[in-house]
Parts: structure tokens; C-alpha cells; sequence
């Protein structure tokens, strides 16, 4: 496990993850000396790493995983999902179909349908939160539609 890369990606609440392989982490805190500790995001796991300060490699490790390991497909799931909702943010006047559309073509894996519904769906609502639903009856309209 020691010197594996690291990636950060972003958690459904919008926090860093550390993900190793297929295990994901979440911070914990930076030593004094600027190693970071993660701790396993599953809660009742206490498997844990610390990282260079720069948060690309695993130093070393701690405990084992005591739970079923996550499979590829659903990390790769994760990241499309939060990077079209930061993008829905971003780019507030492209259409959600058309930056999923871009996202899918950057991954190599297949997506289920209704997987593309519940995205479209959590970007359509970040973007709601983000500005008042007014006016609301064309969102709604494309919805149906879509
Ligand atoms: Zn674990």
C-alpha cells in the first residue's frame, strides 16, 4: 500500500476524499510535521493512511478493512456524478444533458440509464439551491420533457 497514488475527489457533501485504489478516505488532519491522516469513509472501519502534505501519496498505512470493498464502477460513478454538479455550477448556461453528454465521453465505462436520470436530477437541484426558483416553469418544463 505504501507510495500509492492518491486522488482527490469530492465526497456527496462536497469534501475532499482520498482515494486509493477503490478505498476512499476522509480527512482527518494535518500533522504538524504536514503529513495528512485519513480515515476509511466507511463508519464502522478503522483502517486508516497518512499522506505526503501534498496529498498525492500514501506514506503508510494503518488497520485493515474490515467491510466489502467498493468496486471500481461505483467510484467511477461518483466522480462523473460531482463532476457534472460542480460543472452545473460553474457553467450555469449549458444544459445538464449536454455537460453530461461531455463527461460521459471522457470516461470509459458504461452508465445505466436511470444513473443518468438521478444525475440529471442532483445537478438540476444544486443548481435550485444555488439560485432562487424563479422563473421555475421552463426547469420544469425541460424536465418533463427530458
Ligand atoms: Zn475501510
Amino acid at each position: 500500500m505504501e507510495n500509492e497514488t492518491i486522488k482527490i475527489i469530492t465526497s456527496e457533501r462536497g469534501k475532499d476524499l482520498a482515494l486509493v485504489g477503490t478505498d476512499k478516505y476522509r480527512f482527518i488532519r494535518q500533522r504538524k510535521d504536514g503529513q495528512v491522516k485519513w480515515l476509511c469513509t466507511n463508519r464502522t472501519c478503522y483502517a486508516s493512511i497518512l499522506s505526503d502534505s501534498g496529498r498525492s501519496k500514501v506514506l503508510s498505512m494503518l488497520g485493515e478493512h474490515g467491510h466489502i470493498l467498493n468496486t471500481m464502477e461505483k467510484i467511477e460513478h461518483q466522480i462523473l456524478r460531482e463532476n457534472c454538479k460542480r460543472k452545473a455550477d460553474d457553467s450555469i448556461s449549458i444544459r445538464p444533458s449536454k455537460i453530461i453528454r461531455s463527461e460521459l465521453m471522457a470516461t470509459d465505462f458504461e452508465v445505466p440509464h436511470s444513473d443518468i436520470k438521478s444525475i440529471r436530477k442532483a445537478m438540476y437541484d444544486k443548481r435550485r439551491k444555488k439560485y432562487p426558483p424563479f422563473p421555475d416553469s421552463l426547469t420544469c418544463a425541460i424536465l418533463q420533457v427530458t
